[in-house]
């Protein structure tokens, strides 16, 4: 008994049913996949390409994926054909990757941009000036395959619930003031994905309407892998 079913019927209770749950199901193999699927789940999310590609042949087509992780542009080509969210984006050199490579098989991908909210150095994302001013220029006007849905953020991994909760206040104000700065009128912008099995709580509080969860569902990680 793996009680991955037991472990999402769980959290399915106490995720209010307009926070969207994305299992995270790096490192985890296809038949632990299925059992999440089996129990209900059809949004998954993993952090890269290649581990992508290797299962989701192996799995049902009604999958949703979501990319979670940082994306190399020159992996771009692979991941648009049949992604549904790519909650990762951190450049504007990598969105207009994501646009011209969408244009090409005719789609408009759902995109999230990945704000950096953490205190550590190493995590991926656009500062606020950053994001701010791709946001305002011509060069992100013109990108028409696209879509922007909201943002993305990853708190501080830390015992204390006073930092996590001062970061993801930090993405909830971020979002409400380009909101109102630059989408205004786009019923799209809606999402801010935040919330890990460690703080999912803490951002459901603040306003998380995506929560990523892997550990809580499919058990702990080996440490070594990712
Ligand atoms: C691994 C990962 C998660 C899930 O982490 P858990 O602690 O296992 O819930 C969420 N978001 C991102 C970006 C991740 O890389």
């Amino acid at each position: 008994m793996s009680g991955i079913k037991e472990n999402i019927t769980t959290l399915k209770k106490e995720i209010p049913a307009n926070v969207k749950l994305v299992a995270v199901s790096k490192t985890r193999s296809v038949g632990d996949i299925m059992e999440a699927y089996n129990a209900g789940q059809r949004c998954f999310g993993e952090n890269r390409v290649q581990e992508i590609l290797n299962k989701k042949d192996l799995l049902p087509s009604d999958i949703e994926w979501h990319l979670i992780g940082h994306l190399q542009t020159n992996k771009v080509k692979a991941v648009v054909p049949f992604i549904s969210v790519i909650q990762s984006v951190d450049t504007y050199k990598l969105l207009k990757v994501i646009d011209s490579e969408s244009q090409k098989v005719n789609r408009v991908v759902d995109c999230l941009l990945q704000i950096h909210i953490a205190a550590e150095e190493t995590k991926f994302g656009f500062s606020v000036k950053e994001v701010t001013e791709v946001l305002e220029s011509e060069e992100f006007k013109i990108l028409k395959n696209v879509r922007i849905c909201g943002l993305m953020g990853m708190a501080t991994f830390t015992d204390n619930p006073v930092q996590v909760n001062k970061e993801f206040n930090y993405l909830v104000s971020t979002f409400k003031s380009l909101k109102l700065k630059i989408f205004k009128d786009d019923p799209f912008f809606k999402e801010i994905s935040m919330g890990m099995s460690g703080d999912y709580k803490i951002a459901i509080n603040s306003g998380s309407t995506i929560v990523r969860i892997g550990s809580l569902i499919f058990g702990e990680r080996i440490k070594s892998e990712h």
